[in-house]
């Protein structure tokens, strides 16, 4: 591959200032293809069945070693299966998994991805939380944030909102606010030029003297939204060390009182180098292990962190027709959910935007003057037709069930190699069989085996398909 002449003049001297960092076969890794891999959800999966879905999905189940829910992919794997739908696995290059590992966000806690888009960090993060505490998935692109969006509503995660806004915004707005705030960084992309040979395009237009001052102002601004005690995981895709090591050296020196965490030697990921300008940060050489570069460090902000808690969401006054719509959506839930199903909705508030009917987990009115993709749980919409409320569940929502949840009636189990699920894919009217054990008329959820992917309308022995249009595959 053609390399940059900047990008390798830069790179040997990087080898020639660190000795102790092995060159021979960097240049050559160019050429080999990039290695594939598939993540897991946390929250759907547990570590057996992770290994035999890695085994049948990609034929191996060879772990990242430093990634606990991620494998080796050594075949393509296909975004058309059933278990993708379903939010089971998203296909990630290994060295991008890294940075959540390593966040390893816990339950309760209040999370940032200032840089979220298409999501694959952010989805783990949500899974890790376990719809307990808040991720807020920021994206400055409008567009890029409709693909977050669609990957978040994928895995099922709930306790997520999506912004749209500049670094800077949300600090002006929520000062002080996080536990935990992941910066995956726009860089120079040094690390993609063997998979994207755009790549090498956009270093050509926004190599590292661009794009420095631009992480400088994102990890000012993180700054700024984090508590005291709270931390950092920096991470990009590139070798350039203004863009790791010394970017972060420079703003250690602006805000005293980071220190950098040292993690565990971990297989595979090369912790920094005796000559290394910031100890305790990670690299991930291509020529050294199967993955791309990348780069990786956790910071912790000095001072005692507290508590978290978010304000109570409470209902506003409503119209009786509003309250109509809020009953046609429990009336729903209560249709589908058993018992244990319907425990997790004890307690959570209905908020009505405009027609649509969402469940509140807090008060968002600390998001005011932030633009928001999405806040809260879409439960459905509602319309008055004559006197009588009709309500339209959501698609999303079904994804947020677990099937141990679900009625036995309400749940229609399709085999993920059948005809039957490739026709919901594809939007297409199911037909039941006399096996098919279904209440006769309703709303029902459809998963691939054990895992929900959507909805559709039971009348007599035919089923219509609410699988979203946008969804659907082709
Ligand atoms: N974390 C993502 C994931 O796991 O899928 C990948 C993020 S990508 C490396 C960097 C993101 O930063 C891009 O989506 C880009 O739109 C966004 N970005 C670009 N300039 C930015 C800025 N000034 N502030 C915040 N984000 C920015």
């Amino acid at each position: 591959m053609r390399l940059p002449v900047k990008f390798t003049d830069e790179m040997d001297a990087f080898f020639e200032r660190h000795k102790d960092i092995p060159s021979e076969g960097f240049y050559e890794s160019f050429d080999l293809e990039g290695q594939k891999g598939i993540r897991f959800s946390t929250m759907k999966t547990d570590e057996e069945e992770r290994s035999a879905l890695a085994s049948s999905l990609s034929g191996s189940d060879e772990k990242v070693p430093w990634c606990s829910c991620g494998f080796y992919a050594p075949n393509d794997i296909s975004n058309n299966n059933p278990y993708y739908h379903a939010g089971v696995y998203y296909p990630q290059e290994p060295s991008a998994m890294l940075p959540a590992e390593v966040i390893n966000a816990r339950p309760g806690e209040i999370i940032l991805d200032l840089c979220a888009a298409p999501g694959g960090k952010a989805c783990r993060i949500g899974e890790d939380l376990k719809g307990e505490g808040l991720l807020v998935a920021n994206e400055i692109n409008y567009d890029r944030s409709k693909a977050l969006l669609r990957n978040i509503e994928r895995t099922g995660i709930t306790g997520v909102v999506i912004l749209n806004e500049t670094p800077e915004n949300i600090a002006a707005r929520l000062p002080g606010f996080f536990d935990k705030i992941l910066i995956d960084a726009p860089c120079s992309g040094e690390g993609m030029f063997r998979r994207d040979p755009g790549a090498i395009k956009s270093y050509e237009e926004y190599g590292p003297a661009k794009i420095s001052p631009v992480q400088q102002q994102i990890l000012d601004s993180a700054d700024i939204c984090l508590k005291e005690g709270g931390e950092i995981v920096y991470s990009t895709c590139t070798f350039c060390e203004d863009e790791n090591e010394l970017g972060i050296r420079s703003f250690m020196e602006r805000h005293p009182g980071y220190e950098v965490i040292s993690h565990p030697e971990i297989k595979g990921v090369a912790h920094s180098a005796p000559s290394s300008a910031l100890p305790g940060s990670m690299r991930i050489w291509p020529h050294l292990n199967p993955g791309d570069g990348h780069f990786c460090v956790h910071l912790k902000k000095k001072g005692i962190r507290t508590a978290s808690s978010l304000p109570s969401f409470v209902s506003k006054g409503l119209k009786a027709s509003e309250r109509g719509g809020i009953d046609a959506a429990r009336q729903f839930l209560s249709d589908c959910l058993n018992s244990s199903g319907l425990k997790r909705f004890d307690g959570k508030q209905f908020a009505l935007h405009g027609q649509g009917i969402f469940l509140m987990d807090f008060d968002e009115k600390i998001l005011k003057g932030l633009k928001t993709v999405k806040t809260g749980l879409y439960v459905g919409d509602f319309r008055l037709a004559g006197s009588k409320t009709v309500f339209t569940p959501s698609n999303s929502i079904a994804l947020t069930f677990n099937r141990c949840d679900i009625r036995e009636d309400s749940y229609l189990a399709l085999e993920p190699s059948s005809d039957r699920i490739t026709r919901y894919l594809k939007g297409e009217t199911i037909t039941l069989t006399d096996e098919d054990n279904l209440k006769d008329k309703g709303y029902i959820v459809i998963g691939a085996g054990d895992f929900p992917l959507g909805l559709g309308k039971v009348s007599g022995r035919q089923v219509k398909n609410l699988y979203p249009k946008a969804w659907r595959l082709i």
